[in-house]
């Protein structure tokens, strides 16, 4: 296994804070989480990690976010990124009610002048602020659509990193990304990278064969037999993610995806998981540290990997 050829980013999904499970706001745009953001991603950058952040017009248009992103600019040049990240329930040109369904929460579900229509004033408020047009995107929800590669390269993006591998988000009217593995795809001239995702069990054998054909799990899980398999050898599905995943389960999936060949990994988490009291993940002190324990392990025990930004990993 060449692990010198494998390379990681860190990728925030960097964004207001609100509530899951409690529909989508054009109000619900308020970001306290700077200063946390900022001392925890000095720690990540301390350890060798680049960070691209992909961020949201709410977070963009707002004073925290704008001390974080004077911040990076003017500690850190080579080590950062600053991309783009489409809520389209918080990003102009807004629709006449506040909420909005969450159909249209996936830009990609959008009509196609809206779609981009939206994703230029983020490109421009971004270019404001950061003094560079953003290259990198990663839609909301992961919410691509048909038109989606094709206004992004109208825009001038190169990379996308919305596939969530082996995932599908139909049931919230969201995208179906079960066919995709996670090597990159070509998509309408846009270098697409998945958010890393897949599976682990106790055999690593086992587990390079679910990664490597999107439909090797789905067969299994048709029969009885199948099913009675996956339990024996402790399958499970895990994000590169301290979000919900430890350590362990984000070393073996890396292992596995490294064995196969995957070039590009993705390690990925919500700013503002980085406060306690906000996100799912991290509701209280002690679950917070564990968060910040899980992503100092994992990075450090990848330090051998070939750390990389998105706009400087050309290939
Ligand atoms: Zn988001």
């Amino acid at each position: 296994m060449n692990t010198k050829e494998t390379k990681l980013s860190v990728v925030i999904h960097t964004e207001e804070e609100f509530n899951w499970d409690s529909g989508f706001f054009a109000s619900n745009n308020r970001v306290s989480h700077g200063k946390e953001l900022v001392q925890f991603c000095e720690q990540l950058l301390a350890i060798g990690a680049n960070i691209v952040f992909a961020m949201d017009y709410a977070f963009v248009s707002s004073d925290e976010g704008q001390n974080v992103i004077r911040h990076f600019k003017k500690n850190h040049t080579d080590n950062i990124e600053f991309a783009a990240h489409l809520h389209p329930w918080v990003n102009p040109p807004f629709a006449n009610e506040d909420q909005i369904q969450e159909r249209d929460s996936y830009p990609g579900n959008l009509p196609e002048d809206i779609e981009k229509t939206k994703l230029s004033a983020l490109t421009d408020l971004i270019e404001l602020h950061t003094g560079y047009r953003p290259t990198t995107y990663l839609a909301g929800r992961y919410g691509i659509g048909k038109n989606s590669h094709k206004i992004l390269k109208e825009l001038g993006y190169k990379v996308d990193l919305s596939i969530t591998p082996f995932t599908d988000y139909g049931y919230q009217e969201g995208p179906d990304f079960s066919k995709y593995n996670n090597d990159e795809v070509m998509i309408e001239g846009i270098r697409c990278i998945p958010h890393s995702t897949g599976f682990i069990s106790y055999l690593p054998f086992f587990t390079d064969y679910l990664n490597k054909t999107p439909g090797n799990l789905d067969r299994l899980n048709n029969s009885f037999l199948g099913k009675v398999l996956l339990r024996l050898l402790g399958v499970s599905k895990v994000r590169l993610s301290p979000e919900g995943f430890n350590a362990k389960e984000m070393g073996l999936l890396t292992e596995s995806l490294i064995r196969i060949g995957v070039g590009h990994l993705i390690f990925s988490f919500h700013s503002s998981t980085v406060k306690a009291g906000i996100t799912p993940y991290t509701q209280d002190e002690v679950s917070l540290k564990t968060f910040e324990q899980d992503a100092f392990n994992y990075l450090n025990n990848v330090k051998n990997l070939r750390h990389k930004t998105l706009s400087s990993a050309k290939q």
